[in-house]
């Protein structure tokens, strides 16, 4: 009998949901506790410090050196009332989760002794070395140091007995080695093109804050279920497993009641949140058994990200307390739903308008309708891009199958909406735009809008990027990823964007045009130009792929051909036009990005050949003689005749089962084969591109024998997990 198998899922049944008391306050008086607010930043600050201080996290103003101790020591003294012993620089390597490295607040007094110590020097920057992250060759050389850098714009915050300070990471020579960089500076670039945009409508505007909104999807699978499936441990995700009759066909799971041992979990999980500032609201069950959602309320996009990244790691260490595993790969389940990251995005003016929400009146309207087909160009023009943005060995497993977005990137808008646009784009009259004096024009094919949206909901799940009545949805997001790869691109795609259009209406305005007008025919041309991109219909449909190819729209699915568009001329020029990312950059990065892709593959390659030669080759083959034993002692107490009757299914069975075990055998060599011709490749590209046409397609006919021998052999024999026991404990 497969003990382990039987054990740990006796004890998971066993298991009863933990009791989690509410702490005693209420939510508003502990929310934030562990962050080192304004609330605390005024308490533990001299008022000098405080003041400086906020002007560099309001208006990101660089912080004058000597205030540095000042805060440092704040900190600090915050930190040791709250029981901290150590400090680190908390930052986001390529690898794509956070990485942190403890010093305590000690430093010798010079007698023998030690004093608490955390200076200003050690709060601004430090030197990690942390030379063994992926660097794309950006750090060859030995003097290529890597340094981080606080980051005053995202607060320091406590877990645990550490203080955390968000940091940048970047090289010696200035370049980017992590993803907050670039997505600091594609801040930046947003916020200065639609600042100049917002000048036409409202002179007052002075700063655009780009918003996150990201919504988390995840999987919980009881710990000593994980334990016993080498490929959940391992890659994340299930390399074999056969269905489980019932797993989400009746939808029974979807907005359910909360299973108790996982409500306990949520709970601590909130609490936690909290405490962290972590705004959460949402949480409900998804659509797959054991999968679950949780969403909070949308931030400024550095803050919400460094949010999201923080949340990832406390869901994976809250969890545990729970004997779960959190699963956060996009695919952990074949047959079933897999998780994305859905990241709701918008721009807002520092005058409180949401500059993707449908104003009140026409000059409004036409300001919203600026930024809504800026956006659509952007999209359109760098479709390629904003792909491979979202996509890894990992995300590539849901895109395009049946309950993600398919691996094309277009936008939809809902029929109000498209209809306006439609309206808009084939008006030919002159008198477009009827002039009532300065407050009230009138525009064909822009009327009432915010009237028209506000029925709107005819929401479409299969599109990758859905405008949402205030707001774009980006769904192609992966639930494991760091949002700020995907927000970069889109970020700076829309900056260089809304930069192109301001200089085409001032060239209009200098010719004499009045500004409104000229607002309304480029954008009139650009409705016309990026048709291709919107898309209402079924995303999911093979008629949509074809459409989408005739259209001209990036249909590559093999991620490390995707990786390409980045280093696509085009979209060299607009990184180093918007100053997000230098061609050495993004070089680095895309070398990282095959490097990473051909590294997962290869694990992934590695624990299939090694659970399906060592732990259930040996089962099955096992099983084989059972009945071949059996075969053999009916034939010495029968004719042969009634032998032959008897015998025949079991005869078929060992045929059926040897001819799975040949084939794993055989593929599993193939595999290997693969494998040592791919890796003699020195090229990146070529070598995750060989991974890509060689490898990943043999993972899935192994696994196809695989699943097919769970089904005939003895399920007492048999050693890992089945999907129905990892979906349906809790
Ligand atoms: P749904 O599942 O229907 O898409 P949710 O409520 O789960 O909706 O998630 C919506 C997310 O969008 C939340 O994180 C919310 O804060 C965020 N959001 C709402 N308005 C905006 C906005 N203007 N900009 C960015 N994010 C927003
Ligand atoms: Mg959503």
């Amino acid at each position: 009998m497969a003990t382990l198998r039987f054990k740990v899922v006796e004890d998971a049944i066993k298991r009863k949901a933990l009791d989690v008391p509410a702490p005693e306050k209420r939510p508003s008086e502990y929310y934030g506790m562990y962050v080192f607010n304004e609330e605390k930043m005024r308490k533990y600050l001299p008022q000098k410090t405080y003041e400086a201080l906020l002007e560099t996290m309001k208006h990101g103003k660089a912080l004058a050196r000597d205030l540095a101790d000042s805060v440092a020591s704040g900190m600090r003294q915050w930190a040791m009332d709250m029981g901290a012993t150590h400090y680190t620089h908390w930052f986001q390597p390529l690898t794509g989760g956070t990485a942190e490295k403890h010093d305590a607040f000690i430093e010798p007094d010079g007698q023998g002794g030690v004093i608490e110590e955390f200076s200003g020097k050690l709060l601004i920057q430090q030197e990690p070395d942390a030379s063994s992250f992926p660097n794309g060759g950006i750090r060859n050389t030995f003097e290529a140091r890597g340094y981080s850098a606080w980051d005053a714009t995202s607060p320091a915050f406590i877990v645990g007995t550490t203080l955390c300070v968000p940091t940048i990471f970047i090289a010696y020579t200035g370049e980017a080695l992590d993803f907050k960089v670039p997505l600091l500076r594609s801040l930046e670039a947003v916020d200065k093109a639609s600042v100049a945009v917002c000048q036409y409508f409202d002179a007052t505007v002075g700063k655009v804050h780009s918003y996150l909104g990201w919504e988390q999807e995840y999987f919980l699978v009881d710990e000593g279920l994980w334990a016993a499936r080498p490929d959940l441990m391992l890659t994340g995700r299930t390399l074999i497993g056969h269905e489980s009759a019932k797993n989400q066909q009746l939808e029974d799971h979807y907005f359910g009641a909360i299973p108790t041992r996982v409500m306990a979990f949520m709970k601590e999980l909130e609490y936690e949140c909290w405490k962290l500032g972590i705004p959460v609201k949402t949480r409900h069950n998804e659509v797959a058994p054991n999968q679950f959602e949780l969403a909070p309320v949308y931030e400024e996009a550095n803050l919400a990200n460094d949010h999201n990244l923080l949340l990832m790691s406390t869901i994976k260490r809250i969890c545990r307390k729970h004997c779960f595993r959190a699963l956060l790969h996009e695919k952990p389940f074949k047959g079933i739903n897999g998780s994305g990251k859905h990241c709701n995005w918008s721009l807002g003016t520092d005058t409180g308008v949401n500059l993707l929400s449908p104003g009140k009146t026409p000059k409004n309207n036409l300001q919203f309708i600026t930024f809504l087909v800026n956006v659509m160009m952007a999209v359109y023009k760098y479709n390629g891009l904003l792909k491979a943005s979202i996509v890894n060995a990992t995300n590539a497993h849901r895109l395009g199958a049946n309950e993600a977005p398919p691996a094309i990137i277009s936008v939809f808008l809902g029929r109000q909406l498209s209809e306006a646009l439609d309206k808009m784009s084939s008006c030919t009259g002159q008198d477009e735009i009827v002039f009532n004096g300065e407050s009230g024009f009138k525009m064909e094919g822009i009327p009432h809008i915010p009237e028209l949206l506000l029925d709107n909901t005819d929401r479409n799940r299969t599109s990758p990027f859905a405008f949402t009545g205030n707001r774009f949805e980006f769904r192609a997001v992966g639930s494991s990823a760091n949002c700020a790869g995907a927000m970069t691109v889109l970020n700076a795609a829309v900056a260089d964007q809304l930069t192109e259009f301001k200089t085409a209406v001032d060239a209009r305005i200098r010719n004499g045009e009045d500004a409104m007008k000229a607002i309304y025919t480029v954008l009139k041309g650009y409705v016309r130009e990026c048709k291709a991109i919107h898309f209402d219909g079924n995303g999911y449909t093979e008629e949509w792929k074809a459409e989408a190819a005739r259209r001209g729209l990036d249909c590559t699915v093999s991620a490390p051909e995707m990786f390409d568009r980045y280093l696509a001329s085009e979209s060299v020029e607009m990184f180093e036009r918007t100053h997000v990312l230098s061609k050495k950059e993004l070089e680095a990065r895309v070398e990282v990005m095959w490097e990473t892709y051909t590294k997962k593959i290869q694990i992934e390659a590695r624990v299939l050949g090694d659970m399906a030669m060592n732990h259930i080759l040996p089962v099955a083959s096992g099983y084989e003689s059972v009945l071949l034993d059996k075969i053999f002692k009916l034939q010495s107490l029968f004719t042969d005749d009634q032998w032959k009757k008897l015998s025949a299914r079991d005869i078929a069975l060992v045929e059926n089962i040897s001819g799975h075990i040949a084939e794993i055998q055989n593929l599993t060599i193939r595999m290997v084969d693969a494998r040592k011709v791919a890796n003699k490749i020195d090229c990146e590209r070529t070598k995750a591109v060989a991974y890509h046409d060689t490898v990943v397609g043999l993972l899935d006919e192994i696994r196809y024998h695989v699943d097919k021998l769970e089904q005939v052999v003895d399920n007492e024999q048999w050693p890992l997990p089945k999907y129905r026991e990892l979906l349906f404990i809790r």
